[in-house]
């Protein structure tokens, strides 16, 4: 068959119905361990004014040089596809009062966002984060607690094994001064040797030269001056102590002083999960501290940690483990009819089968009994119920049970309890019929 007419734009995916079980199933663990943890959640527009972005993140980062969706809105201003969350997220922190609450305000989010790269595997222009912000808070527990709460999803989903965590410091304000006083120095005079994205970088944000991947920058940063140099007391007790909660909470780490992330917002801890294999190449997430932020934005100044984690990237690495989320869609039960009658009275049937809470298909067509056994089959239903002229007149049902292919008519009245109780359900007639 030749292609469709119309295809997904590049960089875009389709969720279909076999990955959504994957996403259900992250959101659910996300969720779970962010409630118990006290976090509420949070969900801002998918498009901001471009500042809010480029005045958080930084003008010299890649994200803001290269990467975002910007447009103009019919009145002319310049507005922008999120991409990523931290951002908004302080936005909605200052605009709705959040800091009048008592501190720290601790968000969670699951939403998409945008970036306009290199399509690649891994890589998209529209993908999904889920990621969490505890803003209020400066003590170097917070950032133990947030390091392990990702920690502690990557073990639920099962990945946590395929995954190596990277932590470093990048200290405050000052620390970041010298520092890149000291690169600057060092770089001055060996310009050739640095990709063109660094040439450009070293003035405007020379630390991102430490985390470039091309090899001959790698060199460089490898003899690179070392942070530790220029730390102050303050940033080298925060990092001592980070490390000190998380050996206490049995996460474990590598510290990685070349780790920076990429972008302006991030002091003191950074840390990452790389690929036990591919190393940074394919990190499913990442996040720090960013305690000047809410000052930037506005506020008052105000301490803060967050960390995001791309949902695709998490789904590649359940799949290579072999993962498989549980089929919530799997169909339980399939309804077959043959006759008007009978038709008519499986409409009530399959609803109260799924007001019960099962999984129920039903044949709307006309089709002979064996062509709706096989569509049964096709839907792997654990059991069929067939109705026919002569069982309505009757008042039973077949009851056949698809996997051992054997059946018995029993009378239709009780039948719900009856498959309820075979599939070990739990009928949801005194539940609330949403709870999970
Ligand atoms: P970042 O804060 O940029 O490190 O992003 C955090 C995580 O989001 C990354 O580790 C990836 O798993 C995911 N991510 C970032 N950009 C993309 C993208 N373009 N496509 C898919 N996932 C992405």
């Amino acid at each position: 068959m030749s292609s469709p007419k119309y295809q997904s734009s590049k960089g875009t995916h389709d969720i279909l119905p076999d990955d959504h079980l994957y996403f259900s199933f992250i959101k659910k663990v996300v969720r779970h361990r962010c409630r118990e943890a006290g976090f509420r959640r949070i969900s801002t527009p998918m498009f901001e004014n471009v500042d809010v972005f480029t005045h958080s993140l930084g003008e010299a980062t890649d994200i803001v040089e290269k990467e975002m969706f910007v447009f103009e809105s019919k009145s002319g201003k310049r507005m922008a596809l999120r991409p990523e969350g931290t951002a908004g997220a302080v936005r909605a922190y200052l605009q709705h009062g959040m800091h009048q609450l008592p501190q720290p305000v601790e968000l969670y989010y699951f939403e998409p966002f945008f970036r306009y790269s290199r399509p690649q595997k891994g890589r998209y222009r529209q993908f999904h984060q889920l990621g969490f912000e505890v803003i209020g808070e400066q003590d170097p527990a917070v950032d133990a607690q947030i390091i392990y709460l990702a920690h502690k999803i990557n073990q639920d989903l099962g990945i946590a094994d395929r995954l190596k965590l990277q932590i470093n410091t990048i200290g405050g304000p000052e620390d970041r001064k010298k520092f890149h006083e000291d690169l600057v120095n060092f770089y001055t005079g060996k310009e050739r040797s640095l990709c063109a994205d660094c040439q450009k970088r070293l003035h405007k944000n020379p630390l991102r030269l430490l985390d470039c991947k091309e090899e001959d920058c790698q060199i460089l940063a490898s003899m690179a001056p070392k942070f530790d140099h220029v730390m102050s007391e303050e940033t080298k007790e925060h990092y001592q102590l980070v490390k000190e909660f998380l050996d206490e909470l049995k996460v474990p780490y590598e510290e990685n002083p070349q780790l920076v992330r990429g972008l302006d917002y991030y002091t003191h801890t950074v840390f990452e999960f790389w690929s036990q294999q591919d190393g940074a190449q394919n990190a499913t997430g990442g996040g720090g501290r960013y305690d000047g932020l809410v000052e930037l934005m506005g506020g008052q100044p105000t301490p803060a940690m967050g960390y995001a984690a791309g949902v695709e990237r998490t789904i590649e690495y359940m799949k290579e483990a072999g993962i498989r989320p549980p089929n919530k869609d799997r169909i339980q039960i399939f309804v077959a009819q043959l006759g008007h009658i009978a038709k008519k009275r499986s409409l009530s049937l399959l609803n109260e089968l799924r007001e019960h809470g099962l999984n129920t298909v039903g044949s709307a067509g006309k089709g002979s009994i064996k062509s709706q056994m096989r569509m049964a089959d096709r839907l792997q239903a654990h059991y069929s119920l067939i109705l026919g002229q002569i069982e309505v007149q009757e008042g039973t049902i077949i009851l056949r049970d698809m996997d051992k292919g054997s059946q018995e008519t029993v009378p239709i009245d009780g039948i719900v309890d009856m498959v309820v109780d075979k599939l070990g359900g739990k009928k949801l007639k005194n539940r609330t019929l949403w709870e999970e």
